[in-house]
Protein backbone atom coordinates (compact mmCIF):
# COMPACT_ATOMS: atom_id res chain seq x y z
CA UNK A 1 0.00 0.00 0.00
CA UNK A 2 1.16 3.19 -1.36
CA UNK A 3 0.19 6.55 0.60
CA UNK A 4 0.72 10.60 0.78
CA UNK A 5 0.23 12.44 4.35
CA UNK A 6 -0.38 15.32 3.12
CA UNK A 7 -0.77 19.03 5.47
CA UNK A 8 0.86 21.76 6.46
CA UNK A 9 3.94 22.03 8.48
CA UNK A 10 3.40 20.93 11.85
CA UNK A 11 -0.09 19.10 11.41
CA UNK A 12 1.30 15.56 12.43
CA UNK A 13 3.05 13.87 9.39
CA UNK A 14 5.51 13.16 10.55
CA UNK A 15 4.00 11.85 13.98
CA UNK A 16 1.77 9.74 12.27
CA UNK A 17 3.98 8.57 9.54
CA UNK A 18 6.05 6.69 12.54
CA UNK A 19 3.13 5.53 13.97
CA UNK A 20 1.98 3.65 10.76
CA UNK A 21 5.81 2.65 10.04
CA UNK A 22 6.08 0.89 13.00
CA UNK A 23 2.40 -0.34 12.82
CA UNK A 24 1.93 -2.09 9.31
CA UNK A 25 5.47 -2.22 7.80
CA UNK A 26 5.29 0.83 5.25
CA UNK A 27 8.35 2.84 5.04
CA UNK A 28 8.31 6.46 6.26
CA UNK A 29 9.58 8.64 3.49
CA UNK A 30 10.59 12.12 4.29
CA UNK A 31 11.81 14.49 1.77
CA UNK A 32 12.60 17.21 5.16
CA UNK A 33 14.70 14.42 6.90
CA UNK A 34 16.08 13.10 3.83
CA UNK A 35 17.38 16.59 2.50
CA UNK A 36 18.05 17.44 6.43
CA UNK A 37 20.52 14.31 6.10
CA UNK A 38 22.24 15.75 2.55
CA UNK A 39 22.56 19.31 4.26
CA UNK A 40 24.18 17.75 7.54
CA UNK A 41 26.27 15.55 4.96
CA UNK A 42 27.16 18.84 2.74
CA UNK A 43 26.87 16.81 -0.61
CA UNK A 44 25.75 18.68 -3.38
CA UNK A 45 22.05 18.05 -2.99
CA UNK A 46 23.05 19.62 0.60
CA UNK A 47 24.38 22.45 -0.33
CA UNK A 48 21.99 23.76 -3.11
CA UNK A 49 18.76 22.75 -0.61
CA UNK A 50 20.44 24.40 2.88
CA UNK A 51 19.83 28.37 2.31
CA UNK A 52 16.29 27.36 0.44
CA UNK A 53 15.19 25.68 3.92
CA UNK A 54 16.55 28.49 6.37
CA UNK A 55 14.56 30.59 4.93
CA UNK A 56 11.47 28.19 4.88
CA UNK A 57 11.22 28.22 1.17
CA UNK A 58 10.63 24.87 -1.01
CA UNK A 59 13.55 23.02 -2.48
CA UNK A 60 13.23 22.71 -6.32
CA UNK A 61 11.12 20.50 -7.85
CA UNK A 62 13.77 18.69 -9.83
CA UNK A 63 16.26 17.93 -6.76
CA UNK A 64 13.34 16.37 -4.57
CA UNK A 65 11.88 14.34 -7.03
CA UNK A 66 15.11 13.21 -8.21
CA UNK A 67 15.58 12.26 -4.60
CA UNK A 68 11.88 10.32 -3.96
CA UNK A 69 12.82 8.49 -7.74
CA UNK A 70 15.99 6.91 -6.34
CA UNK A 71 14.45 6.06 -2.90
CA UNK A 72 11.42 4.09 -4.12
CA UNK A 73 13.62 2.52 -6.34
CA UNK A 74 15.31 0.67 -3.28
CA UNK A 75 14.17 -2.94 -1.58
CA UNK A 76 12.41 -1.47 1.25
CA UNK A 77 9.92 0.59 -0.44
CA UNK A 78 8.76 -2.97 -2.24
CA UNK A 79 6.34 -3.30 0.46
CA UNK A 80 4.22 0.29 0.56
CA UNK A 81 5.53 3.33 1.26
CA UNK A 82 3.86 6.58 3.41
CA UNK A 83 5.46 9.85 1.40
CA UNK A 84 5.40 12.73 4.15
CA UNK A 85 6.37 15.92 2.49
CA UNK A 86 5.93 15.25 -0.52
CA UNK A 87 4.44 15.86 -3.16
CA UNK A 88 4.60 19.62 -2.16
CA UNK A 89 4.11 21.38 -5.73
CA UNK A 90 1.68 20.42 -9.02
CA UNK A 91 4.45 19.51 -10.95
CA UNK A 92 5.74 17.07 -8.18
CA UNK A 93 2.29 15.59 -8.08
CA UNK A 94 2.45 14.83 -11.85
CA UNK A 95 6.20 13.39 -11.77
CA UNK A 96 5.60 11.30 -9.30
CA UNK A 97 2.21 9.72 -10.76
CA UNK A 98 4.67 9.61 -13.88
CA UNK A 99 7.51 7.95 -12.11
CA UNK A 100 4.95 5.46 -10.01
CA UNK A 101 3.62 4.40 -13.28
CA UNK A 102 6.73 3.71 -14.96
CA UNK A 103 8.04 1.08 -11.88
CA UNK A 104 4.68 -0.62 -11.78
CA UNK A 105 2.89 1.09 -8.82
CA UNK A 106 0.32 3.11 -8.17
CA UNK A 107 -1.20 5.31 -4.95
CA UNK A 108 -3.92 3.95 -2.31
CA UNK A 109 -4.94 6.87 -1.30
CA UNK A 110 -4.23 10.69 -0.33
CA UNK A 111 -4.87 11.88 3.25
CA UNK A 112 -5.38 15.34 4.01
CA UNK A 113 -4.43 16.32 7.84
CA UNK A 114 -6.38 19.61 8.46
CA UNK A 115 -5.18 21.49 11.40
CA UNK A 116 -5.65 25.28 12.59
CA UNK A 117 -3.33 27.75 11.76
CA UNK A 118 -3.26 29.32 15.34
CA UNK A 119 -2.76 24.97 15.93
CA UNK A 120 0.36 24.68 13.59
CA UNK A 121 2.34 27.73 15.24
CA UNK A 122 1.81 26.15 18.97
CA UNK A 123 2.70 22.80 17.25
CA UNK A 124 6.05 23.90 15.63
CA UNK A 125 7.08 25.71 18.21
CA UNK A 126 7.28 23.58 20.51
CA UNK A 127 9.13 20.56 18.81
CA UNK A 128 11.81 18.73 19.05
CA UNK A 129 13.00 15.81 18.21
CA UNK A 130 15.70 12.86 19.66
CA UNK A 131 18.85 13.16 18.00
CA UNK A 132 20.07 9.67 18.26
CA UNK A 133 16.43 7.64 17.11
CA UNK A 134 14.31 10.94 15.19
CA UNK A 135 11.29 10.14 17.88
CA UNK A 136 9.38 13.27 17.88
CA UNK A 137 8.52 15.37 20.98
CA UNK A 138 6.71 18.48 21.94
CA UNK A 139 6.85 20.74 24.98
CA UNK A 140 3.25 20.69 25.84
CA UNK A 141 1.91 17.64 24.14
CA UNK A 142 3.98 15.19 24.24
CA UNK A 143 6.83 15.06 27.30
CA UNK A 144 9.22 12.38 27.69
CA UNK A 145 7.85 10.04 30.45
CA UNK A 146 11.52 10.87 32.31
CA UNK A 147 12.64 13.97 31.47
CA UNK A 148 15.75 14.49 29.39
CA UNK A 149 15.42 10.74 28.41
CA UNK A 150 14.00 9.56 25.42
CA UNK A 151 11.19 7.23 25.80
CA UNK A 152 12.13 5.38 22.45
CA UNK A 153 15.98 5.20 22.78
CA UNK A 154 16.72 6.36 26.81
CA UNK A 155 19.21 8.84 24.53
CA UNK A 156 19.65 12.27 26.46
CA UNK A 157 20.43 14.18 23.13
CA UNK A 158 17.68 16.43 22.11
CA UNK A 159 17.49 18.60 19.08
CA UNK A 160 15.50 21.56 17.75
CA UNK A 161 15.16 22.24 13.87
CA UNK A 162 16.22 26.07 12.90
CA UNK A 163 13.48 26.60 11.32
CA UNK A 164 10.84 26.20 13.33
CA UNK A 165 10.76 29.09 14.97
CA UNK A 166 7.44 31.77 14.58
CA UNK A 167 8.97 33.79 11.63
CA UNK A 168 10.09 31.36 9.34
CA UNK A 169 6.96 29.24 9.88
CA UNK A 170 4.86 32.34 8.46
CA UNK A 171 7.69 31.92 5.31
CA UNK A 172 6.58 28.01 5.45
CA UNK A 173 2.88 28.52 6.08
CA UNK A 174 2.90 30.88 2.99
CA UNK A 175 4.40 28.14 0.66
CA UNK A 176 2.20 25.66 1.67
CA UNK A 177 -0.83 27.78 0.67
CA UNK A 178 0.89 29.43 -2.43
CA UNK A 179 2.29 25.84 -4.30
CA UNK A 180 1.21 23.24 -1.56
CA UNK A 181 -2.92 23.18 -0.92
CA UNK A 182 -3.87 23.43 -4.44
CA UNK A 183 -3.07 19.40 -4.34
CA UNK A 184 -6.05 18.77 -2.08
CA UNK A 185 -8.51 19.95 -4.68
CA UNK A 186 -6.04 17.63 -7.38
CA UNK A 187 -6.39 14.79 -5.66
CA UNK A 188 -10.34 15.05 -4.53
CA UNK A 189 -10.75 15.83 -8.45
CA UNK A 190 -8.95 12.23 -8.72
CA UNK A 191 -11.00 10.75 -6.15
CA UNK A 192 -8.14 9.73 -4.16
CA UNK A 193 -8.38 12.25 -1.66
CA UNK A 194 -9.55 11.43 2.30
CA UNK A 195 -9.92 14.58 4.61
CA UNK A 196 -9.20 13.78 8.09
CA UNK A 197 -9.29 16.02 11.34
CA UNK A 198 -5.90 16.89 12.45
CA UNK A 199 -7.20 18.73 15.62
CA UNK A 200 -7.74 15.54 17.66
CA UNK A 201 -4.77 13.71 20.41
CA UNK A 202 -2.01 11.79 18.14
CA UNK A 203 -4.21 8.33 18.95
CA UNK A 204 -7.34 10.04 18.00
CA UNK A 205 -5.54 10.92 14.70
CA UNK A 206 -3.90 7.55 14.33
CA UNK A 207 -7.53 6.32 14.72
CA UNK A 208 -8.95 8.34 11.74
CA UNK A 209 -6.10 6.56 9.96
CA UNK A 210 -6.33 3.35 10.41
CA UNK A 211 -9.74 3.22 9.81
CA UNK A 212 -8.99 4.23 6.18
CA UNK A 213 -6.33 2.26 5.45
CA UNK A 214 -8.54 -0.70 6.88
CA UNK A 215 -10.99 0.74 4.59
CA UNK A 216 -8.25 1.01 1.80
CA UNK A 217 -6.23 -3.16 2.11
P1 LIG B 1 4.70 17.61 10.51
O1 LIG B 1 5.56 16.40 10.18
O2 LIG B 1 3.38 17.58 9.80
O3 LIG B 1 5.42 18.90 10.32
P2 LIG B 1 4.97 16.68 13.31
O4 LIG B 1 4.48 15.27 13.23
O5 LIG B 1 6.43 16.89 13.41
O6 LIG B 1 4.35 17.53 12.08
O7 LIG B 1 4.23 17.38 14.56
C1 LIG B 1 4.55 18.72 14.92
C2 LIG B 1 4.60 18.81 16.45
O8 LIG B 1 3.29 18.63 16.99
C3 LIG B 1 5.49 17.77 17.12
O9 LIG B 1 6.13 18.37 18.23
C4 LIG B 1 4.50 16.68 17.57
O10 LIG B 1 4.96 16.03 18.76
C5 LIG B 1 3.24 17.47 17.84
N1 LIG B 1 2.01 16.76 17.45
C6 LIG B 1 1.82 15.94 16.38
N2 LIG B 1 0.56 15.48 16.33
C7 LIG B 1 -0.09 16.02 17.40
C8 LIG B 1 -1.44 15.92 17.91
N3 LIG B 1 -2.37 15.18 17.29
N4 LIG B 1 -1.73 16.62 19.04
C9 LIG B 1 -0.78 17.39 19.66
N5 LIG B 1 0.48 17.52 19.23
C10 LIG B 1 0.84 16.85 18.10
P1 LIG C 1 7.43 20.00 7.98
O1 LIG C 1 7.49 18.64 8.61
O2 LIG C 1 7.48 21.07 9.01
O3 LIG C 1 6.31 20.12 7.02
P2 LIG C 1 9.64 19.16 6.34
O4 LIG C 1 10.60 18.52 7.26
O5 LIG C 1 8.74 18.28 5.54
O6 LIG C 1 8.79 20.22 7.16
O7 LIG C 1 10.41 20.09 5.30
C1 LIG C 1 11.40 21.02 5.73
C2 LIG C 1 11.86 21.86 4.54
O8 LIG C 1 12.44 21.01 3.55
C3 LIG C 1 10.74 22.61 3.81
O9 LIG C 1 10.46 23.86 4.43
C4 LIG C 1 11.37 22.77 2.42
O10 LIG C 1 12.32 23.80 2.39
C5 LIG C 1 12.10 21.45 2.24
N1 LIG C 1 11.26 20.40 1.59
C6 LIG C 1 10.86 19.23 2.15
N2 LIG C 1 10.13 18.52 1.27
C7 LIG C 1 10.06 19.27 0.13
C8 LIG C 1 9.43 19.09 -1.14
N3 LIG C 1 8.69 17.98 -1.41
N4 LIG C 1 9.56 20.07 -2.06
C9 LIG C 1 10.30 21.17 -1.81
N5 LIG C 1 10.91 21.42 -0.63
C10 LIG C 1 10.79 20.46 0.33
ZN1 LIG D 1 15.58 8.44 20.91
Amino acid sequence: MNIILLGPPGAGKGTQARIIEKGRGLVQLSTGDMLRAAVAAGSEVGLKAKAVMESGGLVSDEIVIGIISDRIDEPDCASGFILDGFPRTLPQAAALEDLLASKGKSLNCVIEMRVDDDKLVERITGRYTCGACGEGYHDKFRVPKVEGVCDNCGANDFKRRADDNEETLRSRLLAYYKETSPLIGYYFAKDNLVSIDGMADMSGVTGSIEAILNDKA
